[in-house]
């Protein structure tokens, strides 16, 4: 079997979606995407294309050696979210081939369902309340909220007691019996993150994420010791090299996402490293099915996992949603805030090609906003 066409989608909300196609016919899926720069990604999957046509899909660690480390260059957003997704779409092959769903190459599965989690606004304590009443009905036992909007270079007293008070509001909503995670986003700097978590702890949230922006893993275990707050980081991190410190640091969870650090191939190495230092994995994931589908396979398959994030519903998907591209959307209806075992070979999710080409002729220009402080310096988004 060949590689015969590689084709890219940009579709709306904010994503990018591949198609690998072999001479047998066996067709791959695959979401290569960074959120705002999709474009950018774009030109490197067809870059990578160009050594992938008329090789054989199922060599997926060969080719995944060569695109991470043969192009000299390594790393970053761009060539590692361009690799995952071709890596997903290897894997949706090699399933699809040999008749068996993605997990049941990777040893088999470990546990008979996923928990989710649901994404719940929490700027406004009104919005955050009915937003966390609605997920309980639904279902979910979890929901992840934003700690911090624009926060100045010192967070005042009210500042932080805001904080801690919605936090406060959601565990209140939730009971002791459903968690609480919630996200720093990096918009706050490690003094403050240590000032914040010693007042969270007493509310037991499930973890605090990204409590320092992504590029300064040194300044994490202060972090992670200033509280029993399960510290949580990795949406920005692309590889097992960028995981090493943070993990070494003492973070409590790994949240490589499946269309940026390189794939299935490499979350499952991260997940591995982790599971030296009895971190857990939840994936990041606000992006669409192929992705989704990429990281419950996962999920299924890796002993330390802890929970998983996904989009439906979520606030950057108005309008669209990752629903809109599948032929059959049961595979993502959850029940008691669980994901059920897929059973379809490969990925286990059946893309709606006829739709996806659609809303490529629609295509989107999505870029995060630009947040400004009151005196006009950049906030961190
Ligand atoms: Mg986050």
């Amino acid at each position: 079997m060949k590689i015969v066409d590689i084709e890219t989608f940009l579709v709306p909300p904010r994503w990018l979606f591949c198609q690998v196609r072999t001479d047998e016919g066996v067709i791959g899926w695959g979401e290569p995407v960074v959120e705002g720069r999709a474009e950018a990604v774009r030109a490197a999957v067809h870059t990578m294309a160009e050594y992938l046509i008329g090789q054989d899909p199922l060599r997926i660690e060969d080719h995944w050696q060569v695109l991470a480390n043969g192009g000299f260059y390594r790393g970053g957003p761009v060539l590692s979210s361009a690799l995952a997704g071709l890596d997903q779409a290897l894997w949706d092959i090699a399933g699809k081939t040999y008749g068996v769903p993605v997990h049941a190459l990777l040893g088999g599965p470990v546990r008979d369902r996923v928990r989710m989690y649901a994404w719940v606004g929490g700027d406004d304590p009104a919005e955050l309340a009915d937003g966390i009443t609605e997920r309980i009905e639904a279902g979910f036992t979890a929901v992840k909220m934003n700690a911090v909007g624009r926060l100045p270079g010192a967070a005042t007293m009210a500042d932080v007691a805001a904080v801690v008070d919605r936090v406060a509001l959601a565990r209140e909503l939730l009971g002791p019996g459903r968690d609480v995670a919630v996200d720093f986003h990096g918009r706050v700097s490690a003094a403050e993150a240590r000032r914040i978590l010693p007042l969270l702890a007493p509310l037991q949230p499930m973890f605090a994420e990204e409590p320092v922006l992504p590029d300064r893993p040194q300044l994490l275990r202060d972090v992670v010791t200033a509280s029993s707050v399960p510290v949580a980081v990795g949406e920005r991190l692309y590889s097992r090299w960028d995981f090493r410190p943070v993990i070494e640091a003492g973070v409590a969870v790994v949240q490589p996402d499946l269309s940026h650090a390189g794939g299935i191939s490499e979350t499952r190495r991260i997940a591995a490293l982790a599971e030296v230092w009895d971190a857990k994995l939840a994936p990041h994931c606000p992006l669409g099915p192929i992705a989704l589908a990429a990281s419950l396979q996962v999920a299924f398959a890796t002993p330390n996992f802890l929970i998983q994030e996904h989009s439906i519903g979520i606030h950057y998907n108005q309008g669209d949603d990752l629903l809109d591209y599948v032929a059959d959307p049961e595979v993502f209806r959850f029940v008691d805030g669980y994901a059920a075992r897929p059973t379809a070979p490969g990925l286990g999710v059946e893309i709606d090609e006829a739709a996806v080409r659609r809303a490529d002729q629609v295509g989107h220009a999505w870029r995060n906003p630009i947040w400004r402080h009151d005196d006009g310096g950049l906030a961190e988004w």
